[in-house]
């Protein structure tokens, strides 16, 4: 029962409720999704290309890791970090919270949320759109959702909007399935491209602002701190 590691690193957290905060990164390998919409801005964690680079590693060595470095927020991340060993998982888990570490998980939605993730990890769930090239109506996401609303703890879902259509999509799920859960903080960022015809963060604002949406803009701050071809950010 051990992990695909993909890297393991402390930055600062760009995206979600924790922007800002020194992070520890805990990017796991494999992913069960490939958005075709856009290029995935973490290939490295997710191709099996790449499959020699990721380190096979037992969940109490990575614990010994990852409370070496220096942040107290621990993010699990990949790729689909529910992908990886259950119980594993849970083991790493429970311990960081013991540990007095808090812990957030970056997930596509698509895998079942345990109890003992619910009850101790603050989700941001990207909620795919047409623009990602996804399947947006995957019925594990509406499942995920009435956990994360049932949590404890404070939770978020993002969208990831390509264009006006996706927008519209955005506001159209939002209505039906998530106003109304007051722990769930809603995100919406645009995707990152070299096409100059894409859409600015500007642009997004003024859509959340004129729609009069109860969103947080996601700007994704490490791309804007550091060059985002950069790993490790
Ligand atoms: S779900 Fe996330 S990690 Fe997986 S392919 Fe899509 S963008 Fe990349």
């Amino acid at each position: 029962m051990v992990f695909r590691l993909s890297e393991l690193y402390t930055s600062i957290q760009g995206e979600g409720p924790n922007v800002g905060t020194p992070t520890v990164f805990t990017r796991f390998g494999g992913c069960n999704l490939r958005c075709a919409g856009w290029a995935c801005d973490t290939p490295y964690a997710i191709f099996p290309k790449y499959r020699n680079e990721w380190r096979r590693i037992s969940w109490l060595d990575l614990y010994d890791e990852i409370i070496k470095q220096p942040a107290q927020n621990v993010c699990l991340t990949g790729g689909e970090p529910f992908l990886q060993p259950r119980s594993a998982l849970a083991e790493l888990t429970t311990h960081l919270v013991t540990a007095r570490k808090t812990v957030e998980a970056f997930s596509n939605g698509t895998i079942l949320y345990p109890d003992w993730a619910v009850d101790n990890v603050t989700f941001t769930m990207d909620w795919k759109l047409p623009g990602s090239g996804e399947d947006m109506s995957n019925p594990i996401r509406l499942m995920n959702l009435n956990r994360l609303a049932s949590s404890p703890k404070p939770q978020a879902i993002k969208f990831v909007v390509k264009d006006i259509d996706d927008f519209y999509t955005a506001m159209g799920l939002w209505g039906q399935y998530v106003k109304g859960k007051t722990n769930i903080t809603t995100y919406a960022g645009r995707v990152w491209s070299d096409d100059p015809e894409r859409l600015t963060d500007a642009q997004l604002a003024e859509w959340i602002i004129t729609h009069q949406m109860p969103w947080k803009l996601n700007v994704q701050m490490q791309n804007h701190i550091w060059n985002r071809s950069q790993r490790g950010i």
